[in-house]
């Protein structure tokens, strides 16, 4: 058989169960940027890699970063900590921006998301009348320059508010008429949220696009609209189409609502994307003590049939001032919040942050088959619980076949 490339030895993720067995190593044969052979011991002279047993992933999909507001820290003020904070110091900094800024900043976060293992990303962008497009040009350049490395899906959303802002709309409908293929959206940021979340459903159905929204935050379960767009979407038949990140009142309420909301997400086909660094840093800011965590349990939405993912948000920013973007170490960081203990629960971290994010995504060329575009990550571990709980290093990474990234082990240097 003749292949570009042979990935020899490796144990596959969501082949199931912990693979301690030798018998469970397969070889990879990859040609023309896909996967053509998964079998042990395939007969080629093509080039090989032999991963001695190391777990083989699909790429890591990032289902929500702010690459356009990344890296600005040194430009803000980021002392109180709060969701108001961030939003208005992140606005007076944006007046600054410009195509050339948000492209280096956005490269800066882009780049290490690569090294951390990252092949799918879905981008929020800002727009309104003060940025204009400035950050929307800024990172649909930056994503056709990293498309060597990774498939980048923008959201635009209106993060200062859209009915209480005159002009927004009109530019999200023109950035949705140049092919922007998904609406955000903050209804938090305007007096009427649910107006918001109106119009979000109405223009998305009207461009045809999918929605994936800043819902329901803060540290109470009061005003949530969790359920609203549980509605919207099973009125405009959207399911399977919306998204809501953060979600943190949703940890905060008590059982018996919170298995009635998991069956409407569930029912209605919406997902829930958790965000454990920025929900972590801004809930609960007016606790002194049992400060509420905002980390919503994405395992018992699972139980229930909703699908989750867990995603990095900002990274350098008020919003979230600490970051590598390294999703593993946001569903390591998840693990430990919510307390994960079973290995099969471990593994779902995993799948959080690849099959059930892809899924998320629509992303129908992915995963590990025959077939499938060879976009894979070589994690140093030899089972998917481990890559979460030791938080496993990814030593290369391949996007279509082409490998982009190699970390050499480290080495100690014994006496
Ligand atoms: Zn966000």
């Amino acid at each position: 058989m003749s292949f570009d490339l042979v990935l020899r030895n490796a144990r596959l993720a969501g082949a199931g169960g912990a693979p301690s067995s030798e018998g469970r190593r397969v070889d990879i044969g990859i040609d023309d940027g896909r996967i053509a052979a998964l079998a042990p011991g395939l007969a080629t002279s093509a080039e090989a890699l032999d991963l001695a047993g190391r777990l083989v992933s699909p790429g890591l999909v990032e289902t929500h970063l702010h690459l356009d507001k990344t890296c600005i820290l040194e430009r803000c003020r980021a002392e109180d900590g709060t969701l108001e904070e961030a939003v208005r110091e992140v606005a007076a900094a944006k007046k600054g921006f410009t195509v050339e800024d948000v492209y280096a900043r956005g490269q800066r976060t882009l780049e290490r998301a690569i090294l951390q293992g990252t092949t799918h990303i879905r981008t929020h962008v800002e727009i309104d009348p003060v940025i204009g497009f400035t950050g929307l040009d800024g990172i649909r350049q930056l994503a056709r320059d990293y498309g060597w490395a990774v498939d980048s899906e923008i959201c635009v959303f209106p993060q200062e508010g859209l009915l209480n802002y005159p002009g927004t709309e009109e530019r999200l409908v023109q950035a949705l008429n140049q092919g922007v293929k998904v609406l955000g959206a903050a209804p938090y940021c305007d007096t009427d949220p649910r107006g918001q979340i109106d119009r979000i459903f109405a223009l998305a159905r009207e461009f045809d696009v999918d929605i994936d929204m800043h819902l329901d935050l803060g540290s109470t379960p009061d005003e949530m609209h969790t359920e609203y767009v549980c509605d919207k979407t099973a009125e405009y038949g959207w399911g399977g189409r919306v998204a809501i990140g953060h979600v943190t009142r949703l940890s905060t309420v008590e059982r018996s609502r919170f298995d009635a909301i998991a069956r409407r997400l569930a029912d209605a086909g919406v997902a829930v994307t958790v965000l454990p660094g920025t929900d972590l840093y801004l809930t609960g800011r007016q606790h002194e003590h049992s400060v509420p965590r905002g980390v919503v349990p994405a395992h018992r939405l699972l139980g229930a049939g909703v699908n989750c993912t867990i995603a990095t948000n900002n990274v350098l920013n008020p919003f979230t001032p600490y970051g590598d973007a390294s999703l593993i170490r946001q569903a390591n960081l998840y693990a430990n919040v919510c307390q994960v203990s079973r290995k099969s629960d471990l593994a779902e971290c995993l799948a959080m942050i690849t099959t059930r994010a892809a899924r998320l995504m629509r992303l129908a060329d992915y995963g590990i088959a025959v077939g499938k575009s060879a976009d894979l990550v070589v994690l140093d571990c030899a089972t998917e619980d481990a890559a979460i709980a030791e938080l496993a290093v990814p030593l290369y990474v391949f996007k279509r076949g082409r490998r982009t990234v190699t970390r050499a082990p480290a080495e100690l240097h014994r006496p």
